[in-house]
């Protein structure tokens, strides 16, 4: 079929849930993909940050073949060998001591409001239900993480939206405290504002927010589906602020492209939920489970942390320049291998001229162009990238 074929069928039977580019993508490997003329792009959007290690990765696609082999999918009413391997990995590495699998970010942001729910309800009884979430946050698209999430332009149409959630301006200590009642059982919020336009905290917020939390006795829901597993340089983003939450959420880059959402938490806090508590048919099944444990082994063993902060750095000092020629970018914000570019002007445009030169990336609030490309980029790949980036800009 041609291009032109498979995009007006594409158009015909799936729902416009997207505003789509118009390019049919059909292979990838490492940080570049291919489209169905045989176009090749640096890819900078990555999945939206979920095939961290690029696109099949040797070691991701060896563990996927050899698992679907021996088995793809067990219930969880039975105990299997690669969901109790990925979960020792990922507690040893983490604050939390157990997990709950899944299959996408809302829902692990799904399993973490329950869990806050049931958590309060067990300790301190009926009424203390309500969750604090940040302005300008994305959680996802099913009914309680859209409700979670602070963007009105996610919620139109849906109301009556879930009971119980109060909005309060990120980075903001004093509106925090303020909100809380005797109602709250928690604060969710991301470590850095992904969707919300790559928006980082003052260093001390979240240590802040802990002190707070303490204090009132609620919980600290980190909500790390974007910036998780690597992806700031450090495997959780709450390393950098010196913080341990009582819960997190993780999703995108779990499975380098298989879908696979955890929420994790402590123990005190994980008791909460008991047999029948809560479930999900597919989480954690052993063929995800394997491309998650092939995935967590070589951001570990293979120096991908120690790659993003070198080629992280390299990126923004790269952009720093850039900005110093250029009139339209006002401010440039990152850390690790999520990094935004706030511009003067609507950034559809620069996100179109880009694609047309080979580079994918895109457009978070209407004016601010996100890069979370693989973690496994080079140097050159960056040059690459801000080659055609800074041919886009400069133009404008
Ligand atoms: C992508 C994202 C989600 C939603 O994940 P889905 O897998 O699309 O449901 C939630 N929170 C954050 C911070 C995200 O970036």
């Amino acid at each position: 079929m041609t291009t032109d074929e498979l995009i007006a069928l594409s158009n015909k039977y799936i729902m416009s849930t997207y505003k789509r580019f118009p390019i049919v993508l059909v292979r990838g490997s490492g940080a570049r993909v291919w489209d169905s003329n045989g176009k090749e792009y640096l890819d900078f959007v990555a999945g939206i940050a979920v095939c961290s290690l690029g696109h099949s990765h040797p070691k991701v696609v060896e563990a996927i073949k050899k698992q679907v082999e021996i088995l793809t999918h067990v219930s969880n009413l039975y105990h299997m060998e690669p969901q109790i391997l990925y979960a020792r990995q990922l507690m040893e590495n983490s604050f939390a001591h157990k997990a709950f699998f899944c299959n996408s970010g809302a829902e692990a942001n799904e399993a973490a409001i329950k869990l806050a729910r049931k958590y309060a309800y067990e300790n301190t009884g009926k009424g203390k239900y309500e969750l604090i979430t940040m302005k300008d946050s994305f959680h996802g698209r099913t009914m309680a993480t859209v409700t979670a999430t602070g963007q009105t332009k996610f919620q139109v149409g849906f109301a009556p939206l879930l009971e119980g959630f109060k909005y309060v301006p990120f980075d903001n200590i004093s509106a925090l405290s303020d909100a809380i009642t005797d109602k709250t059982c928690g604060v969710m919020l991301e470590p850095i504002q992904g969707e919300g336009g790559v928006k980082i905290p003052d260093d001390k917020y979240l240590s802040e927010v802990r002190r707070i939390c303490d204090e009132k006795g609620i919980l600290m829901i980190l909500d790390e589906i974007q910036v998780g597993m690597g992806r700031t340089g450090t495997l959780f983003a709450y390393e950098h602020y010196k913080v341990k939450p009582d819960i997190v959420t993780l999703a995108k880059a779990v499975g380098n492209g298989f879908p696979i959402g955890v929420m994790m938490a402590t123990d005190r806090v994980a008791s909460a939920f008991q047999p029948g508590s809560h479930a999900s048919t597919f989480g954690g099944n052993p063929l995800a489970m394997a491309a998650a444990l092939a995935t967590l082994e070589t951001i570990m063993n293979d120096g991908i942390l120690e790659n993003v902060r070198k080629v992280g750095a390299y990126f923004i000092k790269r952009l720093h320049e850039m900005k110093n020629k250029s009139s339209i970018i006002k401010d440039i914000r990152g850390r690790g291998l999520i990094i935004g570019i706030e511009i003067s002007i609507e950034g559809s445009q620069i996100v179109n001229a880009c694609m047309d030169r080979g580079l994918l990336i895109n457009c978070v609030g209407g004016n601010v162009l996100r890069f979370v490309p693989p973690l496994t980029i080079t140097e050159k790949d960056v040059n690459a990238a801000v080659a055609i980036l800074g041919e886009v800009i400069m133009d404008k």
